[in-house]
């Protein structure tokens, strides 16, 4: 049985925890295929920027419909070309699993609006570098930040 279920909603579809997760536990290995830049196709749908200018691409699997949310139960470690989701808080089975799309953003020239619905809802995805100062030090703590973001926000 799978951990993940993939599940249709009004705006497309959502990813589902299966069963229960624990603060920390391994959600879902990213596995797309590495893009420079430069290179994006015009349509840039379910990639994810994990370096400067290095993106990576969908998968296939359910790590490319992981919705975006402004108050998320899980965060990306990126290590080199390494990704992984885990939980930070805990997760019941039957809850969508999301992400902040703003975590691996830093690339000026994309945004989208944001219809996640939580009550700390910013209302548009933008670049880490525009986070409140506060929601920016929790996803750093939490080790949820990658390296070339938080390099780039001590410029
Ligand atoms: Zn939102």
């Amino acid at each position: 049985m799978n951990n993940l279920k993939l599940v249709k909603t009004k705006l497309g579809k959502a990813v589902y925890a299966n069963k229960k997760f624990e603060k920390g536990e391994e959600i879902i290995e990213f596995k797309g295929e590495l893009i420079e830049y430069d290179n994006l196709p015009k349509k840039v749908d379910h990639y994810i920027q994990i370096g400067k200018t290095l993106n990576m691409g969908p998968s296939g699997d359910f790590d490319d419909f992981i919705n975006h949310s402004c108050n998320p139960n899980c965060g990306l470690i990126v290590n080199d070309t390494k990704v992984t989701l885990i939980a930070i808080t805990q997760i019941r089975k039957d809850e969508e699993i999301s992400f902040d799309y703003s975590t691996t953003m830093d690339e000026d020239d994309w945004e989208m609006d944001c219809l996640c619905e939580d009550k700390e809802c910013r209302k548009r995805i933008r670049d880490f570098k525009y986070l409140p100062k506060e929601v920016q030090d929790k996803y750093i703590k939490l080790g949820i930040v990658p390296k070339f973001i938080i390099e780039s926000i001590k410029r």
